[in-house]
């Protein structure tokens, strides 16, 4: 019998210098081997009569050798054999498989799985003794990538040894849950009984690896939440939200509401602000910084730019005027105040938490969730309160799993008066008209265009060539609007430049800005109607949204125009769905079918690739794992009795409710499946 963590030199067959071979493939135990998952399953299970053969169809015959030679040809050998069933007689033919001949003795019945050739001969058939339970014919036969120096029909014969002898694995969910077993899993995931149990085996370890994502997600937040003690923000009841020149919509409402009920509480927040662009995060997270003020405590305000953070400064002294504001800049050093201060600035502002020790920390369009906050955070002596904001939707499979450690407020609505955006995908033929058609809006109007290209410089990339750069577009547009002023703006010009590009974007001193999409995210051009995106087809729908929220902030009608650099069907099909929705959320789940999680994220710190077994869109399934962990939860709960709030990460109670402990936990589905590594 076999143990899981059992040594690959224990498998009968394998010796030290397979086992070396295994483990240039990272295989070193029987797990490992277990996890080594078909590529695909060649269906060898169709039984026929040699009289019903038909050409090039994958059958298996049960037939009897009735003769069987080999021939050399120089180095070459050629096999040959004939053989018999009640139907009729076959012949078949190998090349250069010398050992056939002593392999098949004559007048004894075995499986030949393989095709009808033209000339009614079957080639290279597979070859099995014939048994109630065969390995490489009449069946569904598993299909491995290649470990370099190992036929497949040894690496399919030691899977099939394994799974024969494995010990049972102890399990509880199987029963509880009546979920396939994990032996049963294993068993069906390399020797499957018929197509429909390969998916049941996926799923039963796509379970497994999603319980570990949600458990990993429960620690941290119950870390989190452990680790020190935060500052309890008294709030002002009578003056919960301060005079502001517009009213809130419902949704900011209660997201205000959410996040004071948090930070009025010394168990640190952690909560995401989710809101499609142009909802109206900034003011929300500033009635929050308001009260921390106004509690004598500081706040850090992180923005993805300095272009950004210097508009926060505008925004939020224009709305909040009674906060005392300082900007952090390459050029204005932070400065420690006696006042209580809100701490503005881009990723610096970090640097110097441990100094500012603010009681509440907001990161503003952060599309790592929490990643970097918790390696920065979790260095400093203190324990603030955090919020961050996106505006990127986070699919519900995703919000299931890994950021379940977020507490959740959405802002799905927006302030009122906003128009939707019209959105058309323009073909290059169309663009002289098109650049007509905004000369005039902007006579008409005196709004402004905003132009995003991918990249700043001409790529020599040959899979670029067709992709218009910043620079050459800024080229373009100066010869079609002698007339307009026009800016090229990107990451790389010295700051002195960009503050004074942005200085007179916000003055309206400039008609036409190109630029690339960094430095766009987030800003606010309440003046900007027209936006321009180059060579659309290179970004995530979610990412267009993003830009495209970026025009029409004033609610006035905006446009958007696509101009895609290369063609296909997929990438009409796309962005079509594209000029069509005007839903955050309904385009993240389409990059997320189309374009996977990392995509969507533009990260891959969250593990989302070290998913092997589950499907993100996936959401009947993941519904199902979240349910089976509530409910070890809520036993985990029970058994530590009295104590409020238990988590999974409880050892004792924890082994007891779900049968694994933290280390067996690892150790069945290990470690690279079971948890991402957080930080
Ligand atoms: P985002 O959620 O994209 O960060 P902002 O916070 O920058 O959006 O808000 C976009 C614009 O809408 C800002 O000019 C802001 O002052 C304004 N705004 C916010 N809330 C409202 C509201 N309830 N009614 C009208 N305008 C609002
Ligand atoms: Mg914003």
């Amino acid at each position: 019998m076999y143990s899981l963590s059992g040594k690959l030199t224990n498998i009968a067959g394998v010796g030290q210098t397979v086992a070396e071979k295994l483990t240039t493939k990272n295989l070193l135990t029987i797990k490992d081997l277990l996890l080594w998952v078909p590529l695909r399953y060649e269906d060898r299970s169709q039984q026929k009569l040699i009289v019903d053969l038909v050409k090039d169809e994958l059958v298996t015959i049960k037939a009897e050798v009735t003769s069987v030679s080999n021939q050399y040809k120089g180095r070459r050998s050629m096999q040959r054999a004939t053989i018999k069933d009640n139907s009729g007689s076959l012949k078949l033919i190998w090349f250069n498989i010398p050992y056939i001949k002593d392999t098949l003795q004559k007048e004894t019945e075995y499986f030949f799985s393989g095709k009808l050739n033209d000339r009614g001969m079957m080639t290279q058939p597979k070859i099995e003794k014939v048994s109630d339970d065969t390995t490489h014919t009449n069946r569904l036969v598993p299909i491995y990538s290649l470990v370099p120096g190992i036929k497949p029909g040894n690496l399919r014969r030691y899977l099939k040894e394994i799974v024969k002898h494995l010990d049972p694995i102890p399990d509880q969910l199987t029963e509880k849950f009546d979920l396939l077993s994990l032996n049963e899993t294993f068993k069906h995931l390399h020797f499957p009984d018929n197509q429909n149990l390969t998916i049941k085996a996926r799923e039963r370890l796509a379970i497994e690896e999603l319980l570990g994502l949600m458990q990993h997600s429960a620690e941290i937040k119950q870390q989190w939440k452990d680790s020190a003690s935060a500052h309890l923000i008294e709030i002002d009841q009578e003056n919960t939200i301060p005079k502001l020149p517009f009213i809130l919509t419902a949704a900011q409402q209660r997201s205000i509401k959410e996040i004071l009920i948090d930070i009025k509480s010394n168990t640190p927040m952690n909560r995401l602000l989710l809101g499609d662009v142009g909802s109206g995060k900034t003011v929300v997270a500033g009635v929050a910084a308001l009260h921390t003020l106004q509690n004598n405590h500081h706040v850090a305000f992180i923005a993805p730019t300095q272009i950004l953070a210097k508009q926060h400064l505008e925004t939020l002294n224009k709305l909040f005027p009674k906060i005392n504001i300082q900007l952090l800049t390459a050029q204005a050093k932070f400065s420690p105040s006696t006042k209580p201060t809100l701490y503005l600035g881009t990723h610096a502002v970090i640097n110097k938490l441990q100094e500012i020790k603010p009681a509440l920390v907001i990161y503003d369009e952060q599309h790592r969730f929490g990643v970097e906050q918790r390696s920065e955070i979790s260095k400093l002596t203190f324990r603030p309160h955090a919020l961050t904001m996106s505006a990127t939707p986070i699919p519900r499979s995703l919000m299931l799993t890994i950021f379940s450690h977020l507490e959740l407020s959405v802002i799905d609505e927006m302030p009122s008066g906003r128009k939707p955006i019209k959105t058309w995908l323009v073909s290059e033929k169309k663009r002289t008209d098109s650049y007509n058609w905004i000369k005039q809006q902007l006579q008409e109007s005196g709004e402004q265009v905003l132009v995003v290209c991918p990249f700043i410089d001409p790529s020599e990339h040959e899979a670029f060539a067709n992709v218009k750069s910043a620079t050459e577009v800024f080229a373009d547009i100066k010869s079609h609007f002698p007339d307009q002023k026009i800016e090229l703006l990107h990451g790389r010009l010295l700051p002195d430049q960009k503050n004074k590009i942005t200085k007179n974007l916000f003055n309206r001193k400039i008609d036409i800005l190109v630029t690339t999409p960094i430095v766009e995210v987030g800003i606010d051009l309440p003046a900007a109607s027209i936006i321009i995106i180059e060579s659309a087809e290179r970004f995530g729908l979610a990412s267009l949204h993003q830009l495209r929220g970026r025009v029409g902030r004033a609610g006035q009608q905006a446009y958007c125009l696509l101009f895609p650099s290369s063609h296909s069907s997929e990438i009409s099909q796309r962005l079509d769905i594209f000029t069509k929705t005007n839903d955050g959320m309904k385009l993240a789940e389409f990059d997320l079918q189309n374009r996977g999680a990392g995509d969507l994220f533009g990260t891959d710190q969250h593990g989302f690739d070290q998913l092997r077994f589950t499907n993100w869109t996936n959401v009947e399934l993941i519904t199902q794992a979240k349910k089976i962990f509530d409910k070890l939860k809520n036993k985990v709960e029970k058994v530590n009795g009295a104590t409020k709030e238990a988590s999974l990460g409880c050892g004792a109670a924890k082994e007891g409710a779900l049968g694994y402990s933290q280390a067996t936990w690892k150790s069945i589905i290990g470690p690279h499946l079971a948890t991402p590594t957080a930080n």
